[in-house]
């Protein structure tokens, strides 16, 4: 077991009648967790976002706890306890759906020194990092000091070895170290300042900000599962807009969507920029207003400049039919996004068919109306639909038509369809070569 005194640097030891956290807001499960750690003669912590979001008086998403016991022997404190990482081994302990984090403590990176232990460095990128510490070492290899705040269940104490409480209170994202080396160890860290930044509302240190533009290229060193995760919580939490503008702003956005960065960079008249941010928009306002929101709608909006690029090129130089050329368009934009970020085939499907319906959505009419209506993913693709009406790339009065299609009665409908149902045959029919014959 470890202890604190041994330690060089000594820790600001915040009383409870000093900060916020109260064990009203903490889960009874994360509670439970603590408790029985320390009721074994372990050291018990809440830390991370938990420490972090109830200091600041937000709700936390989730309640993670920082321990001196080894996994194996949380495993045997707790029944329904699983080992999971390899980059990281942590014990989960399950109560229905929520899941209280556990992890021992672990050292410091030590970027001169031999790693030893069960740790793996390659280019300077940590690949796995397994090398028990002592509490002041767990602080320290954290990347945030407003991440590396430790409640103690024993006393009811916030253990603050890195000055993460006052950043917290300045409402400042401050790397701790050295921000070089950190985002070498761990390039996510750039999108993870982003993301607490733009979803806590604070600044990022200058020194923490400053070599993430050119650093971003790291990125490319990330397993595109990982930076899918990471763009779910990034686009996933209600400040969807905020982070897309942060991210352009950092030269991340680039790294993550490659693709849609060239046709922003080119966006004349910013059609482009307005169509994502009014998306982003609307999914921020629907997580506000509590709705659901998917990420087939979200990444269907972020790729839909450039498939819309794509798709104008196969019709213009490739001649392709409309249909043929959204579908090569999709394909080809999707299979360079993947390589950045792995978006799943349940994700990607559904969103190919947000777009396919486009092309139906505009003949509008006709009696296939009424059965788009049914379509599954109808009511994504309206909304997708409304969305490019209003940065004029489908005419509001295609839009207003479904809208008003979709509140008619039976009776309105086939009135509606009737209306525009024969005047598109007769199109059709004028348009129709003189050699078919019928
Ligand atoms: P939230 O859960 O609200 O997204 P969080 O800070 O709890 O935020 P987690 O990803 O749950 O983030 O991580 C828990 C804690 O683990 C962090 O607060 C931080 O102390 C540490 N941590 C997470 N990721 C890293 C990383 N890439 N490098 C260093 N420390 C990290
Ligand atoms: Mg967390």
């Amino acid at each position: 077991m470890t202890d604190v005194q041994d330690s060089k640097r000594v820790p600001r030891i915040i009383p409870r009648s000093e900060h916020r956290i109260s064990r009203a807001n903490i889960s009874d499960n994360a509670l439970k967790v603590l408790y029985r750690l320390k009721s074994a003669g372990y050291q018990a912590y809440l830390v991370g976002g938990g420490v972090r979001d109830l200091s600041l008086g937000r709700e936390p998403k989730d309640f993670d706890v920082a321990t001196d016991a080894r996994p194996e022997a949380i495993k045997k404190l707790f029944r329904n306890c699983r080992l999971i990482g390899r980059r990281f081994r942590l014990a989960h302990v399950h109560f229905g759906p929520e899941i209280i984090e556990v992890a021992t403590f672990r050292a410091l990176h030590d970027p001169n020194g031999d790693a030893g232990g069960d740790r793996v460095i390659e280019d300077g990128m940590i690949v796995r990092d397994n090398v028990y510490g002592t509490l002041e070492e767990d602080a320290l290899r954290r990347d945030f000091t407003i991440n590396a705040l430790y409640y103690n269940i024993a006393d009811f104490t916030v253990v603050d070895y890195t000055g993460g409480m006052e950043d917290l209170e300045a409402g400042v994202v401050r790397l701790i170290g050295e921000p070089e080396v950190r985002y070498r160890e761990d390039p996510v860290r750039m999108l993870r300042a982003v993301r607490f930044a733009v979803k806590l509302g604070l600044k990022i240190h200058p020194d923490t900000a400053a070599p993430i533009s050119a650093m971003a290229e790291l990125l490319q060193h990330i397993p595109p599962a990982r930076l899918y995760e990471e763009c779910l919580k990034l686009f996933m939490s209600g400040m969807a807009l905020d982070a897309f503008e942060a991210l352009r702003r950092f030269n991340l956005f680039a790294q993550l969507f490659p693709g849609v960065e060239r046709v922003l960079l080119r966006d004349e008249h910013g059609i482009s920029t307005r169509f994502i941010s009014a998306a982003l928009r609307n999914t921020d306002e629907r997580i506000a207003e509590g709705k659901p929101v998917t990420p087939v709608f979200l990444f269907a909006a972020l790729l839909w400049p450039a498939v819309r690029e794509a798709m104008q090129a196969y019709l213009e130089q490739d001649e392709l039919p409309e249909q043929q050329a959204l579908q090569a368009a999709s394909q080809e934009v999707l299979q360079e996004q993947v390589q950045r970020v792995a978006i799943p085939k349940r994700i990607s499907i559904p969103m190919r068919e947000i777009w396919n319906l486009q092309l139906r959505l505009a003949r509008r009419g006709g009696r296939r109306a009424g059965r788009l209506l049914g379509h599954p993913r109808f009511r994504a693709a309206y909304d997708f639909m409304l969305l490019r009406a209003e940065v004029g790339e489908v005419e509001q009065e295609v839009a207003d038509w479904w809208t008003a299609f979709q509140a008619g009665s039976d009776e309105e409908r086939r009135r509606m369809t009737e209306q525009t149902a024969p005047s598109r045959r007769r199109r059709r029919r004028r348009r129709r070569p003189p050699a078919a014959s019928e």
